[in-house]
């Protein structure tokens, strides 16, 4: 039986507020914010350590749209391959955090 109109709804309301935990869970992780920087020892690591965490969406893969300095920290937007969401990932270089 075909579902109704308000159920499909109600199911997408549901997967909404799923992936919005999801990303509020992902935001608690290294690099998930600023507070919480994901520390490595140089500049060159940031990008291919943001690839390598899938979508918490999702967990597709993810591509590194921009790589930004932002005051002390590096940040990697990333943006997933399969749902389109977008994310910043938050770095600290390790030379920065020895001052
Ligand atoms: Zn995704």
């Amino acid at each position: 039986m075909a579902r109704s109109r308000k159920e499909r709804r109600a199911a997408d309301r549901e997967a909404v507020k799923d992936a919005k935990r999801r990303l509020k869970l992902a935001d608690l992780e290294p690099g998930g914010s600023p507070e919480r920087p994901i520390v490595v020892a140089t500049p060159h690591l940031v990008e291919p350590t943001a690839k390598a965490k899938p979508c918490p969406v999702c967990g597709g893969a993810v591509r590194v749209l921009e790589h930004l300095a932002e005051g002390a920290l590096r940040v990697a937007v990333v943006r997933c391959s399969v749902c389109a969401i977008e994310r910043r990932v938050h770095f600290a270089l390790e030379s920065a955090t020895l001052n």
